[in-house]
């Protein structure tokens, strides 16, 4: 499981979170919703180990993660969480199994049999020694699906992963992440804007200025 306590993060005079909590479970998918600004990519941030916060805590499989060293918390995210943006960040050098590889590689894994694998279920079979830029935009988010299950995390995170996408591939390519992190038993935390794709999880957070609220904020 993922946990967070009590999350508040500070820019300047400004505070983007507000003492916010949660938990992902395995194998469990939440949605996070909110307006522009609420702090949906500063909490999916500090989740992920990438930033930490001013206060709370961030917890990865039962180990406080947020007051580790930065080189040392990178390392245990490469097995914990997997992260997908709204951009794919491929690295476009390197070969689409490769990119799917990094993950692993961080995690002292580099497994290519599971690579290969990963490929084939998100319809990318054969496409292995493809440079990024050959691909189409969802193919390259496929990619970035794949690559962000390659080392087994328990928890995906992923920021508007189909943000970047037109409806029809915003669809898939959501559905896709939701059932294959079901089928590998991954927690899944992900940010949209779109009600359809919050329809995947099973139960949806909302943020507005920094804290959850109970209902669907009216100005959504
Ligand atoms: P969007 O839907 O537009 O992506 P969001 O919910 O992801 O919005 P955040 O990016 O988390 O919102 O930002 C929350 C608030 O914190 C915003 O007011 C933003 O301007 C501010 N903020 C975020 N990152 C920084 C930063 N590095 N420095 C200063 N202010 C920041
Ligand atoms: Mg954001």
């Amino acid at each position: 499981a993922l946990e967070a306590r009590s999350l508040t993060q500070r820019y300047g005079s400004l505070t983007a979170l507000r003492g916010v909590s949660l938990r992902v479970e395995a194998g469990e998918v939440v949605a996070v919703t909110g307006p522009s600004g609420s702090g949906k990519s500063t909490l999916l941030h500090l989740l992920g180990g990438l930033d930490v916060p001013q206060e709370g805590e961030v917890w990865w499989a039962g180990t406080r993660v947020d007051t580790l060293d930065t080189q040392v918390r990178a390392t245990r995210r490469a097995g914990q969480v997997g992260l997908v943006f709204q951009h794919h960040y491929l690295l476009d050098d390197l070969t689409v199994i490769e990119n799917v590889l990094i993950p692993s590689r961080l995690a002292g894994q580099r497994d290519e049999a599971r690579a290969r694998d990963l490929l084939a279920r998100v319809g990318l079979g054969g496409r292995e020694a493809a440079l990024p830029g050959v691909l189409s935009g969802g193919e390259r988010q496929r990619v970035a699906v794949a690559r962000a299950l390659a080392a087994r995390p328990a928890t995906v995170l992923a920021d508007e992963p189909t943000g970047s996408l037109d409806r029809a591939n915003a669809q898939a390519v959501a559905q896709l992440l939701v059932n294959l992190a079901r089928e590998e038993r991954a927690g899944v935390l992900f940010v949209t804007h779109d009600d359809r794709l919050a329809a995947f999880a099973d139960r949806t957070l909302h943020l507005l200025d920094g804290q959850f609220t109970e209902s669907v904020p009216a100005l959504l």
